[in-house]
């Protein structure tokens, strides 16, 4: 296969596109989709200071890397979520560090356990699932993270992928208030939060994928958590790239029709609760705590349950 724009070998072909493309031409059309999703989104300004969340999975890499080649100053997060199992966290942290060293790029790294004496394993001992456990200590730290080192937006590395499954299973149970909130950029609502945009919503996850291998982005590759069930999401994500493989183009269209349409769903919102102010972190509370520092606070008296059940049988 050839590139259609210089005839040299294609490493992808672009079937939603009608477009295979070289090394060189796939990595110009990668950074002219992020650039056109920063623009007809409005994700941010050439100028913002953008605290860019990394994981150490391809798509946050690739989005690191990307921002960097575009001239924005982005400076990435990796929050260790102190998660043993498989050496997940250890793993994935090293890949963000050597990312960031071998580009001359300012990573930060905060460290659970460090800041708060607890990981994840011990902060999952109230009721909830752990996935929602995961997402309420990422969101904390991010905004605390960026509030404090003054940085205007946060980027994750959300993909096509990520963002058309999850408005399909939206769609699928017709959570209305979820779809409304669905967006490229969602605005901060608090003085203290920052807006999160998703430059690369644009670009499927087999274009990234694509992109941290030809820029030689070592990443961590089987990065599902270990803890995930992830079921539905993934059956979803599989359901897609059937119709995809048989009429390429639905996934981006899809999300992009979506978009353009979203106002039928305005309104659904959920009303947001009076906003009060965590009484121990100062971060927006629906009550007295706000849900990371009562996932903290149950962790704790949780914590010194468990202790003495293993001190008594040290003992
Ligand atoms: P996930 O929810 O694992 O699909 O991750 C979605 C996005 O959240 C990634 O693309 C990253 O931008 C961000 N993210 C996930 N895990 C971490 C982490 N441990 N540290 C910093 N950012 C993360
Ligand atoms: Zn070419
Ligand atoms: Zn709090």
């Amino acid at each position: 296969m050839r590139c259609s724009r210089c005839r040299r070998l294609a490493v992808i072909n672009l079937r939603a596109h009608r477009l295979a493309l070289c090394e060189r031409h796939f990595v110009q059309r990668f950074l002219e989709v992020v650039e056109r999703a920063i623009r007809r989104y409005s994700l941010m300004h050439r100028s913002s200071k953008v605290l860019v969340a990394v994981s150490g999975g391809k798509d946050s890499l690739a989005l690191w890397d990307a921002l960097t080649e575009l001239g924005y100053s982005a400076d990435g997060l990796y929050i260790d979520l102190g998660i043993e199992k498989q050496d997940y966290s250890r793993i994935s942290r090293e890949k963000a560090e050597a990312f960031a060293e071998q580009r001359g790029l300012r990573l930060r790294v905060f460290s659970l356990k460090e800041e708060y004496g607890s990981a994840m394993p011990e902060l999952r001992r109230g009721s909830r699932e752990l996935c929602s456990v995961c997402g309420i200590v990422k969101r904390h730290v991010m905004n605390r993270v960026a509030l404090e080192g003054g940085y205007e937006v946060l980027a994750t590395g959300h993909n096509l992928d990520d963002e058309a499954s999850v408005l399909l299973a939206n769609l699928l149970r017709w959570n209305t208030a979820l779809a409304a909130r669905q967006a490229p950029r969602v605005e901060a609502w608090h003085e203290k939060l920052r807006p999160k945009v998703k430059p690369l919503c644009l670009l499927s996850e087999r274009e990234t994928a694509t992109y941290a291998f030809v820029r030689g982005i070592d990443y961590v590759s089987e990065l599902e958590c270990p803890f995930s069930a992830g079921a539905t999401s993934i059956a979803v994500k599989e359901a897609l790239n059937r119709i995809e493989e048989h009429s390429p183009g639905t996934k981006l269209y899809f999300y992009t029709q979506f978009l353009k349409h979203r106002e039928i769903f305005a309104g659904e919102e959920e009303e947001k609760a009076p906003v009060r102010e965590c009484s121990s972190c100062g971060f927006p509370a629906g009550g007295e705590l706000c849900s990371f520092c009562r996932l903290l606070l149950k962790s704790r008296l949780g914590g010194e349950k468990g202790d003495n059940r293993a001190d008594s049988r040290v003992g």
